[in-house]
């Protein structure tokens, strides 16, 4: 008889069989899927956890009958010319298969670069903005921010963009903000409200302490604590007051002033 092989090429010395249109098969076993062995023992059980079986039952297994094997199937054995020919029209669909994988891969690049391209094309100026905000090492909030916007490569909001405007802005005064007059002076300055907010009140009654940043028209800090109230966030004053001190916070020059008189 010639010499047969297995689908993957081992050459088969076992009984051949003959299925229906007489052709060359082996019986294989089915692995019983409803036991195990167990040190050294088939159980029934559901499987093993941390080594060890669970849901062991103490009785035959009724697939297989504590044999293991629960069943056969039939296996075609190929002759050498026959096998050539096989593995060579799976060569073939592997090849057109990866083919079109690569097709595929690349038109999914190719439109993933146009929209990219247009992406930023569309937001040059929202995106060179927040160039000069990131440090460049990812781990920074506008590091995260930019990351975030070109996984999908969605157009920043209305809110997104005043975020990027607002920070660049701040940026620039806060680089080139500089001390107002000297300490002591009465000044009138008319300055708008950058952040407003409120101090727990020490005891009933006390009028609500108001911690005030602002900026004046020259983008230069202006700092107030105490009760008299700007306004919101946003919102312009006049004011005449005394220069309390010069300071530095975060490396920016702020005025501290007090006493302040709202001038209308
Ligand atoms: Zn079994």
């Amino acid at each position: 008889m010639e010499q047969l092989f297995t689908r993957t090429g081992t050459e088969f010395k076992g009984t051949v069989d003959f299925n229906d249109a007489g052709k060359p098969i082996r019986f294989v076993d089915i692995t019983c899927d409803r036991c195990t062995v167990f040190q050294g023992q088939r159980v029934w059980c559901r499987g093993t956890e941390n080594g060890r079986p669970f849901s062991f039952t103490g009785f035959d297994c009724w697939t297989c009958g504590n044999t293991g094997v629960r069943g056969t199937r039939k296996e075609r054995l190929f002759t050498a010319a026959e096998l050539a020919r096989a593995n060579k029209a799976a060569d073939t669909r592997a090849a057109k298969k990866a083919e079109s994988e690569r097709i595929a891969r690349e038109a999914a690049e190719a439109a993933r670069a146009s929209i990219e391209a247009n992406y930023r094309a569309v937001n040059a100026d929202f995106l060179a903005k927040l160039a000069t905000l990131c440090t460049g090492d990812g781990s920074q909030f506008w590091d995260r921010f930019a990351a975030d916007l070109l996984v999908a490569f969605k157009n920043p909001s209305e809110r997104q963009v005043a975020l990027v405007e607002g920070e660049v802005l701040k940026r620039r005064q806060n680089a080139t903000s500089a001390h107002i007059g000297a300490v002591g002076d009465k000044i009138t300055v008319t300055v708008t409200v950058e952040r407003v907010f409120s101090l727990p009140s020490v005891f009933y009654g006390q009028a609500t302490t108001w911690v005030q940043i602002c900026r004046d028209e020259q983008g230069n800090v202006v700092t107030y604590k105490g009760s008299v109230y700007f306004g919101n966030k946003g919102d312009t004053a006049t004011v005449k007051a005394t220069i309390k001190a010069h300071e530095f916070y975060n490396g920016v020059a702020q005025t501290v002033i007090q006493r302040p008189k709202l001038i209308d």
